[in-house]
């Protein structure tokens, strides 16, 4: 189950580097227990949360948000 707040159905349907309905879609999934069981370490789709990464390689493993970016920004 993903409970949404009703921001949701305003948001674009896809757009780089902010909010939108697939970014926030691959997020909640991530949450899953059999996908990544990952958490909210840290929140946010910014170069902040690159430099995060880069000093908490540990916790960004299983963070919602970098595997957010990878999913959705994957070439
Ligand atoms: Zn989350």
């Amino acid at each position: 189950m993903i409970a949404i707040y009703p921001h949701f159905c305003t948001s674009p349907e896809a757009q780089l580097w902010r909010g939108c309905k697939v970014l926030t879609l691959i997020h909640e999934c991530t949450h899953f227990t059999d996908v990544f069981d990952s958490n909210d370490g840290m929140y946010g789709i910014s170069i902040r949360l690159s430099f995060w990464a880069q000093t908490n390689p540990d916790h960004a493993i299983r963070n919602a948000d970098s595997l957010t970016c990878y999913v959705g920004f994957e070439e």
